[in-house]
């Protein structure tokens, strides 16, 4: 893994995010039915993080979508570039947590999939990463 902090950007490049501590040793890989239709992919790849992990650069140029149709049926406020809309995660200012998108990274800076999400949604074809914990639905509490 690499050291130091790790710098994604958008399509467009408004919008860079920066792992404050580096690149996480996994991420989670989620395909709910949501996670495909707004990313328009098979699901989102994506860091659970501290706030305090991550800064956002071009706050300004993001939009949201809040999405209501959620397991856990606390409201979700997705986050895009306004110009590109490339999927950017949950950063809601002032949150403890956020969720960051693997996609706005390198591809060879990223680390396997720790976790897979509502593996019960995911396309057929799809072939689940074997290192990787699987859930049919969110994790058990
Ligand atoms: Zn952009
Ligand atoms: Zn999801």
């Amino acid at each position: 893994m690499t050291t130091g902090p790790a710098i994604g950007r958008c399509c467009c490049g408004k919008v860079e995010v920066t792992l404050l501590e580096g690149m996480p040793k996994s991420g989670t890989h989620c395909h709910c039915k949501n996670c495909r239709t707004t990313s328009g992919g098979v699901g989102i790849y994506f860091f659970v993080l501290p706030s305090s992990a991550f800064s956002v650069k071009g706050q300004d140029e993001l939009c949201s979508y809040t999405d209501l149709d959620t397991a856990s049926g606390k409201p979700m406020q997705r986050s895009y570039c306004r110009t590109c809309f490339s999927t950017i995660g949950v950063v809601v200012p002032g949150r403890p947590m956020g969720i960051i998108c693997g996609g706005l990274f390198p591809a060879e800076s990223l680390p396997p999939p720790g976790v897979e999400l509502f593996t019960a949604e995911c396309a057929p074809w799809y072939r689940l990463h074997e290192g990787a914990a699987h859930f049919e639905g969110m994790p058990p509490k």
